[in-house]
């Protein structure tokens, strides 16, 4: 299976949904989120985060453009290229960097990073349904079907 979908009712929802997919992944995945500003992609992002053990805030690296967590289970880093202006910044701020093997890097507005961001494991939508919120988790390489597979099981 290559494809999960799920309605999630509130915030609390979307949040369970990131520890979820926290606790299936294994080694590393690199993790593009797509949707409309306020589909839940910082929500999503903060389930995730902290299903890796963060106990903290978790806000978008707007301004930052990536927001690192070093957790005992694993480095995770959360990107948000949504004020990106030119993608050749990343190759500045030496993104390939944070993209090694067993990283989870969770990435908001793929979109602008352009070719300078590597491919995806796992290639999400979130988008409004009403007030409430649906994802369609898509799996885009071998790790990322493994990952969908656990999800529908
Ligand atoms: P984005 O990062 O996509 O711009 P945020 O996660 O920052 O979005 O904000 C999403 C907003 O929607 C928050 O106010 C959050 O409380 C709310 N929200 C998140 N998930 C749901 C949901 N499943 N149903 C309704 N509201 C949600
Ligand atoms: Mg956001």
């Amino acid at each position: 299976t290559r494809s999960f979908e799920f309605h999630l009712t509130d915030e609390i929802a979307t949040v369970a949904m990131g520890n979820r997919v926290a606790d299936i992944i294994e080694q590393g995945a690199v993790i593009y989120l797509r949707g409309d500003l306020g589909a839940g992609k910082t929500t999503f992002t903060r389930g995730v985060v902290q299903g890796f053990g963060h106990t903290g805030k978790v806000k978008s690296p707007t301004y930052t453009l990536v927001e690192p967590y070093e957790l005992e289970r694993a480095n995770v880093y959360h990107f948000d290229l949504y004020r990106l202006g030119d993608p050749e910044e990343l190759e500045y701020m030496g993104i390939r960097d944070y993209f090694s093997a067993d990283a989870i890097c969770v990435v908001e507005w793929p979109e602008k990073g352009g070719e300078f961001i590597p491919v995806p494991d796992l290639d999400i939508t979130l988008s409004y349904v009403g007030n409430e919120r649906k994802i369609v988790i898509n799996s885009a390489s071998e790790r990322g079907i493994a990952i969908v597979e656990k999800l529908n099981n």
